[in-house]
């Protein structure tokens, strides 16, 4: 007697990401690496794996990521603690440091693939999401700033995504932030009765992401404290001045919203938010800013630095609003035979028609004409070549076209020569 086995499921917050709707995932990939191309940014691929020291150093020990979402364990083998990469930026400055790629000019770059969190999964938040992450390493000038902002409108243009706004804010230098954090703590003492255990906990290790609280009977305590804009200094100004002018000149409309400070500690000067209000909940698209203290913190030669990181799977869902995606086909070309014999000859068939670039599936095993023709209209191709008794005793193939738009004022079904099957399908595929 064979036991029965219990059915294993996907872990939670970890999505599959079927066939029929993998076409919209490669259209969106091939779209953003021409997008980024265009731009001069270069592909770069870290592991998945990295020493957990690297996000506790790099993102910072009091932040919600590195305090609960990281996925970390203990390699069992040589005892090292290792992490899921949350989050692609300290990796790739890890990469840029260690192959002292910044070692004699600034580098465009960027990755895409997945990331992981221990999140509480919801619409627009999962516990393994993917990312496209592009970093300007070695650049220090608001025209970087301004740069990255300007790519992204051009990418929601691409997509004919209207509904997302662009959200700016300035966090100065540390100097500045130090000043702020003072007066901001003692605000945050004043007004303790408000605060919720987290803020408690934090309002002295990271007071900046007491502000950041989704927390309703907090807002009104966040909306009054002292504002890190105002304790800005000259260059800081000078610097944000410089992006917003470029924005202007581009005439890309932004709100400027004071309480931004993003989830990671290592940011300073720019930083800004693509939201949306059509995903709910979760509507940041996309967040980024400037980390010019990154480099050096990970024990490399100071440099400065900008970036951003897209939410795939939140971009899918409101590309996905503008109109639904059409699974991709599995071939053009469907062969369908009727004996041993055609099979064979359908193989070497359908090989010359790769030959020529059509794609082409060749029925598996042996069924029926109509049970055969019923799985090339689910392919989606455009036409079906029937290899039959008649038809190789006459040595042609008949083809049938399959779509209303792939028949287009051709006859239905017609007979065709074998040696002139791929000259016909190449030119009325
Ligand atoms: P949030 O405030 O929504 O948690 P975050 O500030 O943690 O976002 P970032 O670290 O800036 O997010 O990541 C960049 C982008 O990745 C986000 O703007 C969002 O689109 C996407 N993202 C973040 N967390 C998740 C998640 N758990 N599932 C799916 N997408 C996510
Ligand atoms: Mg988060």
């Amino acid at each position: 007697m064979t036991q029965s086995f219990k059915k294993v499921h996907a872990i939670t917050g970890m999505k599959d990401v079927l066939p029929d709707s993998s076409a919209q995932w490669q259209q969106l990939e091939h779209t953003v690496r021409q997008w980024l191309a265009s731009y001069g940014y270069r592909n770069m691929r870290t592991p998945i794996l990295e020493h957990t020291r690297l996000f506790t150093r790099g993102i910072g020990e009091v932040t919600d990521i590195v305090e609960k979402e990281m996925y970390s364990f203990t390699d069992a083998l040589n005892n090292e603690h290792l992490t899921m990469r949350p989050e692609f930026t300290a990796g790739i400055v890890r990469a840029a440091i260690e192959n002292n790629i910044l070692y004699d000019r600034p580098q465009r770059v960027y990755s895409l693939g997945p990331v992981f969190r221990h999140e509480k999964p919801q619409r627009g938040r999962y516990r393994q999401f993917h990312q496209i992450d592009v970093e300007a390493l070695g650049f220090a000038g608001p025209d970087v700033d301004a740069e990255l902002i300007l790519m992204l409108a051009r990418l929601w243009k691409i997509l004919g995504l209207k509904d997302i706004r662009l959200e700016l804010n300035s966090l100065g230098q540390a100097a500045e932030r130090a000043a702020h954090r003072d007066a901001l703590i003692a605000y945050l003492e004043q007004h303790r009765d408000v605060l919720d255990e987290e803020a408690l906990r934090r309002m002295y290790t990271n007071p900046l992401r007491v502000l950041d609280t989704k927390n309703p009977a907090m807002q009104e305590m966040a909306n009054n404290a002292p504002r890190l804009f105002d304790f800005l200094g000259e260059e800081s100004l000078a610097h944000f001045d410089g992006v917003r002018r470029r924005l202007d000149d581009a005439g890309i409309q932004y709100t400027l919203n004071p309480r931004l400070v993003r989830g990671l500690d290592y940011y300073n000067l720019t930083v800004f938010e693509w939201v949306t209000d059509q995903l709910g909940a979760q509507g940041t698209v996309c967040g980024g800013g400037r980390y010019d203290g990154l480099i050096e913190l990970l024990g490399g030669k100071s440099a400065p630095a900008v970036g951003f990181a897209i939410g795939v799977e939140r971009l899918l869902d409101l590309c996905s609003q503008s109109g639904p995606s059409v699974a991709a086909a599995e071939c053009q070309v469907y062969m369908i035979h009727q004996s041993d014999e055609a099979q064979r000859a359908a193989v070497g068939l359908a090989e010359q028609l790769r030959d020529a670039g059509l794609a082409v599936i060749v029925h598996a095993g042996s069924s029926g004409f109509k049970s055969q023709f019923k799985r090339a209209d689910a392919s989606g191709a455009a036409v079906a070549v029937i290899l039959g008794g008649d038809e190789l005793a006459a040595g042609t193939a008949s083809i049938k076209w399959l779509r209303a738009d792939a028949l287009e004022g051709q006859a239905q079904q017609e007979a065709i020569p074998q040696d002139r099957l791929v000259t016909e399908l190449k030119q009325r595929v």
